[in-house]
């Protein structure tokens, strides 16, 4: 049985340190604590012991464990980090605080139109495929710029920041360093980069929220 506080204490840690080796404020990188497919049982000791930021990939998946959570920690933030279908944009929109899997122009517009019935307007980071991988999401390098404007101009979100999912296996600094250089050029401050295996590379390279689940909850099941 692994211990997920203990895992998570071991990643703060490693955060602080990959902070301080590259001159960055521990506190200016903030951990996401992926929980999807763990349960409450593990989920319950990580938020007791203060951790209060979770990504989850799956809209179902979340409306079954997050409001039950929220009732108990008013103060947690919840983050979509997995596919939106535009048809699950309403339960999005009502659960989630921070959507950071936006990166195509129909999806921006049913958010909009979403976010101003439902009277909440999250902030939404925009997923880029920085290793122009066939098949996966994010919008293209070449026309983020582009859709950054959209986004802002057209459909009036509340765009803080950008996202990426290098491809595994790979050296993931080229895409780290593509994002955070369009982040920089577009006057965005958050970049979501990094996930168990090479978060402490990604806050070399200037990120602001890491995405952790296999390193504190344990391996997933498959
Ligand atoms: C699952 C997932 C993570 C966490 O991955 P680990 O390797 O388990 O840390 C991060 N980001 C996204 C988008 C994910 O789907």
């Amino acid at each position: 049985m692994s211990d997920p506080v203990a895992a998570l204490i071991r990643v703060k840690a490693n955060i602080a340190q990959a902070a301080i080796a590259c001159g960055r404020d521990p506190a200016s990188v903030a951990l996401v604590a992926v929980s999807k497919t763990h349960g409450l049982d593990s989920i319950l000791p990580v938020l007791e012991s203060g951790q209060r930021v979770f990504g989850e990939n799956r809209v179902q998946e979340a409306l079954a464990k997050f409001p039950d959570l929220r009732q108990l920690y008013p103060d947690l933030e919840l983050h979509l980090i997995g596919p939106l279908q535009t048809n699950k944009v309403r339960d999005a929109v009502g659960l989630f605080d921070v959507i950071e899997t936006l990166d195509r122009p129909k999806l921006a517009r049913v958010l909009a139109d979403e976010m101003s019935r439902a009277g909440r307007r999250l902030a939404c980071l925009i997923q880029v495929n920085t290793g122009r991988e066939l098949q996966k999401a994010g919008i293209d390098p070449d026309q983020a710029d582009r859709f950054i404007e959209v986004c802002r101009r057209e459909y009036d979100l509340l765009i803080t920041g950008l996202m990426c999912i290098p491809e595994a296996g790979g050296d993931p600094t080229p895409d780290f360093t593509l994002l955070a250089d369009m982040a920089k050029r577009n006057g965005l401050s958050t970049l979501s980069m990094g996930m168990s295996g090479d978060y402490p590379q990604a806050i070399a390279c200037g990120a602001t929220h890491v995405r952790v689940g296999s390193a504190i909850f344990g391996s997933r099941p498959l």
